[in-house]
């Protein structure tokens, strides 16, 4: 008998027959024996959804934000109807559903009143997918004689009052979940967790990011001392690039936590970036497993590395960046200009994806997400408002359409010759490179070039992943544990 955390994404719970799936899977587990504790997110679509009623509301389109209410209703009734016989049942979840689909529309009133929409309030929004999905699926499992039980995670995940992106307070967290959160599990139950949700000591709803249950899930497994952590979605498991990228793309049988935590980074969605972080330390394996595909063994992320003779097992690419560069002859030998300037970006609310400088120190150029690069540039302008007009630093560029494409293997440390065989390849590409940066962890390389150029770039540059992939069986590499 093992205990298991497992979440399952926006797809699997995406229709009635995804989640009639998802019910087979539990099902499968428990009889095995096994415990539980089961993290949902809402149904695809529904959190983009909950976003742009709260723009409708605040732009006061009442039209809009109650059409979003109907859909929801329409998807979540698809379910029960699909898949809860029993009238009675029925009619209690219905009851559930109703009263959460007015709170929203209530909160949608409010945001209309005040014609805007603050970050605490978007949370709350959003928070309705998880709260409905989470209780659609216990009712369904409960109909099937499965000891389920909906748990609003925000009793358990406690957080700061960053609204939109929380951390958990990871104390208070622990004593939660390892307390009341265990107990349920020890009572012999399943408990069916809003994924992405928490709320701050004083009880307001927080979330933890755009596919934020990856983490939730994951702060849950380390807490409840887990086996393992099993991601549910909807591909095979982590692949040698995003499929939608390249259909060659395989599946990767092993990665480390480390090379996980750069692809995730670096724009592999298969799982939130902040995902390995809780479970890193307690050494718990996690594995990411196809909801639609459950004979496959998925991909399984551990400890150990385990280096291909071919180093590289993966790209990713991110879009809508912009890379700013601050320049000037007389940043040569002034101190703390780059520090300054990574402070002033941070205080824009900017998260840096890549960092470059040459060893001239006459220019040094980072990475942000595209929304905030003006807002960065100004800041960091008034920042360094001296040097500027000392003539110290002559300028803050911005450049737009560009991508920041990465490539990771473990066993680039020590393995001489990896960065020069993928910008030879870039080279004999006519791809042109922007920028550079090595990871620190040294099993990723990061570069820039014209967003024109990802496609072409991706698909010369997985080339070697999946060669690497294909030693690697031949090898017979697979798993270190
Ligand atoms: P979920 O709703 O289950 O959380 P997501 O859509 O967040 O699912 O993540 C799964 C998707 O991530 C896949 O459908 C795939 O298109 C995308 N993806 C991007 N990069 C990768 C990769 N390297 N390996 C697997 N999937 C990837
Ligand atoms: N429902 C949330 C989102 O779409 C969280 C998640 O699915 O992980 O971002
Ligand atoms: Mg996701």
């Amino acid at each position: 008998m093992a205990r298991y955390t497992m979440k399952f994404g926006g797809t699997s719970v995406g229709s009635p027959e995804a989640i009639a799936q998802v019910v087979e899977i539990v099902k499968d587990f428990l009889a095995e024996g096994h415990e539980l504790a089961v993290v949902v997110s809402a149904m695809a679509g529904v959190t983009d959804m909950l976003l742009e009623s709260a723009a409708a509301a605040a732009a006061r389109d009442r039209a809009r934000y109650l059409a979003i209410s109907d859909e929801l209703r329409r998807m979540h009734t698809k379910v029960i109807e699909g898949l809860i016989d029993s009238d009675a049942d029925r009619a209690a979840i219905d009851a559930e559903m109703e009263e959460l689909l007015r709170s929203h529309v209530e909160l949608c009133e409010a945001v209309y009143i005040l014609g805007e929409v603050t970050p605490r309030i978007s949370d709350a929004l959003v928070s309705f997918g998880e709260r409905l999905s989470s209780r659609v699926i216990a009712a369904v499992m409960q109909a099937r004689a499965l000891p389920a039980r909906q748990l609003d995670s925000e009793a358990f995940i406690v957080t700061d009052n960053q609204f939109g992106d929380a951390e958990p307070l990871w104390g208070e967290t622990e004593a939660r979940v390892a307390g009341s959160l265990r107990q349920e599990l020890d009572s012999g139950l399943t408990p069916i967790i809003t994924g992405f949700i928490g709320a701050t000591p004083d009880g307001t709803i927080t979330t933890l990011g755009r596919g934020g249950s990856d983490y939730s899930a994951a702060i849950i497994a380390a807490y409840l001392d887990c086996d393992e952590l099993i991601i549910w979605t909807d591909v095979d498991g982590v692949m040698t690039t995003d499929p939608r990228l390249d259909k060659r793309a395989r599946v990767l049988p092993y990665v480390s936590y480390q090379e996980i935590g750069e692809l995730a980074f670096y724009g592999a969605k298969v799982l939130h970036p902040k995902t390995v972080q809780p479970i890193i330390n307690r050494g718990i394996p996690l594995r990411v497993r196809n909801t639609f595909n459950p004979k496959h063994s998925g991909t399984l992320v551990g400890a150990r590395t385990q280096a291909s003779a071919t180093v590289i097992k993966a790209v990713t690419g991110i879009r809508d960046v912009s890379m700013l560069t601050v320049s000037g002859r007389g940043m040569l030998g002034v101190p703390g200009i780059a520090g300054r300037t990574f402070l002033a970006s941070a205080k824009a609310g900017a998260n840096i994806l890549m960092i470059s400088q040459s060893s001239s120190e006459q220019s040094f150029c980072f990475t942000v997400v595209d929304p905030l690069a003006q807002a960065v540039k100004t800041a960091v302008e008034t920042e360094l408002q001296r040097e500027i007009q000392h003539n110290n630093v002559d300028s803050v560029d911005v450049l737009s359409d560009i991508v920041i494409i990465t490539v990771v293997g473990s066993g680039m440390r020590g393995t001489p010759g990896v960065a020069g065989r993928v910008f030879s390849l870039l080279g004999e590409n006519r791809i042109n490179v922007l920028a550079i940066a090595q990871g620190s962890s040294e099993c990723s390389i990061s570069f820039i070039i014209a967003e024109a150029d990802l496609e072409r770039a991706v698909g010369k540059l997985h080339s070697l992943a999946l060669e690497t992939v294909e030693n690697d069986r031949i090898n017979g590499v697979g798993s270190p544990y």
